[in-house]
């Protein structure tokens, strides 16, 4: 047991999946040719002006509400000044003085079943800026490229109070917030292409102690995992200097995926850095009763009642439950399965086991499945229906996922049709009793287990073909009478 306890608070980065950007009409697509994104508004160039994006801020408010924020009936846009340069205009448009929430909360599962209420602190909206590039130049010269694309797309902070304490909660956070944006439909979350970013603010404190202790803040990270890693790896580095007798410095850091480890960065900027002030060109949003009820009215079903509607409606196990609104467009496939077809239990064996092991290798989302619920469902029948089998099953599911053909094609085009001929099956289990003679007197006498051994051997000469349920009682039949 280590002395120290962990003291976590995140800020998580969401970028909206608005049309266009967040005070501008260009659009917001990721991975365009750099630069061609860019209208004088995201080029910052002098006498345009910002106009909020309709979209991107109902967005914000249904999450804001979501994560049952207190809503800010008058919200406004603040100008976070700093000097970099892909931010053209020298100050970032963001929401200082008025967030659009603030005291939200979210409610976590823990593994072993205990429930716990993270505070959020606040959330707001405002705009991305746009990103350097670095490319290697043969002259060994540094250079940096910048790319505009990302300058004003929306993006919305979400900021945790300092309420997680080791990092199966953080992870579970990070989980649970990811599925939340995700069923709200605020944001794609693609950590691979940076629309979820997290800061983690990390301090350590002797076990039983009240006050927390110094925080460092690690930026650049950019997945659950690599937030994991970052974690672990301050609270390790924290720890050894404590140990040492030092102090930790209040600073920010940088996380080296790579070499997996922080670096210091700054040392810590405060409020007043920035400079803060309303922005004059764009007036507060003020948001009606009438407006705020719809949006609340609008909220679609999120995981938890899903999750009890899948266990009632369905009759799964809440097990499986749990597993498939994991994610919400997990849930909508395994319910288009059942709407296809009445046989819950075996979409969420098939899913569960099956196709998301083949989603992970392929890292794979499930809206890019090449087995779509149609093919699972045409799977599922051929297995009910005894055509293959489920062992044959399973290897057409890796095939659908390869190939992209429907699996009876498959079935057909490799002739994996399940054997259930009996004459054809008597000859070759009359084959194995001759090549077996030892296991076959021990089912004779009675010993129930060797039947696994000589199925084996009917399998071996079948490919796997053979139907077991036809084989069995021929044993029996041979054998006991
Ligand atoms: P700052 O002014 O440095 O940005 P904030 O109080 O705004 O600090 O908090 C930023 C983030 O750091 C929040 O997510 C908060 O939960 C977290 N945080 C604040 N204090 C601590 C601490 N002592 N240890 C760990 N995290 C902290
Ligand atoms: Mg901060």
């Amino acid at each position: 047991m280590s002395r120290y306890e962990p003291v976590i608070g995140l800020e998580v980065h969401a970028e909206l999946n608005s049309n266009s950007k967040v005070f501008c009409d260009d659009p917001n697509i990721f991975g365009e040719e750099p630069n061609s994104q860019v209208s004088p508004i995201s080029l910052g160039l002098p006498g345009t002006l910002p106009v909020l994006n309709r979209v991107a801020f109902e967005k914000s408010l249904r999450t804001a509400v979501a994560l049952k924020c207190e809503i800010t009936r008058s919200t406004s846009f603040d100008r976070k000044h700093y000097y970099y340069p892909d931010l053209p205009k020298n100050y970032q448009i963001s929401q200082d003085y008025e967030p659009l929430g603030r005291n939200g909360s979210v409610e976590l599962h823990l593994k072993d079943g205990e429930k716990k209420t993270i505070r959020i602190n606040n959330i707001h909206l405002e705009e991305d800026a746009g990103k350097l590039v670095h490319p290697t130049d043969p002259g060994s010269r540094k250079l940096s490229w910048v790319d505009l694309n990302r300058a004003g797309m929306p993006l919305l902070e979400i900021v945790t109070e300092p309420d997680l304490r080791n990092l199966e909660e953080m992870e579970i956070f990070m989980q649970t917030l990811r599925g939340m944006l995700r069923y709200l439909d605020v944001s794609d979350c693609k950590m691979q292409e940076g629309s979820l970013r997290f800061e983690v603010n990390l301090s350590i404190r002797p076990v039983g102690e009240e006050t927390y202790g110094t925080k460092v803040e690690v930026k650049n990270v950019g997945s659950i995992k690599a937030a994991l890693r970052a974690a672990k790896f301050e609270i390790i580095r924290q720890t050894e200097v404590l140990d040492s007798g030092g102090e930790v410095v209040q600073q920010t850091c940088l996380w080296d995926d790579e070499k997996g480890e922080t670096r210091p960065m700054r040392s810590k900027e405060v409020a007043k850095d920035y400079r803060y002030f309303p922005d004059p060109d764009l007036p507060p949003v003020v948001i009606s009763d009438t407006w705020l009820i719809s949006v609340e009215n609008d909220l679609p079903e999120l995981q938890d009642a899903k999750k009890t509607r899948f266990v009632s409606q369905y009759g799964i196990p809440e097990y499986d439950a749990g597993v498939l609104v994991s994610d919400r467009a997990l849930a909508d496939y395994f319910e288009d399965c059942c709407s296809q077809h009445d046989s819950p239990k075996a979409f969420s064996n098939w899913i569960m086991v099956e196709l998301l092991r083949e989603l992970q290798n392929r890292e794979l989302e499930i809206e890019e499945c090449p087995l779509t619920s149609e093919y699972l469902v045409d799977l599922v029948k051929l297995v009910e229906a005894g055509t293959i089998s489920h062992n044959i099953g399973k290897e057409v599911l890796v095939d659908v996922m390869d190939s992209g053909k429907p699996p009876s094609s498959i079935v057909d085009e490799k002739g994996l049709k399940q054997e259930s001929d009996e004459g054809a099956l008597l000859d070759i289990i009359n084959q194995v009793i001759a090549e077996n003679p030892g296991p076959a007197e021990e089912f004779g006498n009675g010993k129930d287990k060797a039947i696994g051994f000589l199925m084996g051997q009917v399998m071996k000469k079948t490919q796997g073909k053979a139907n077991p349920g036809i084989c069995k009682p021929l044993f029996e039949k041979i054998l006991r009478t």
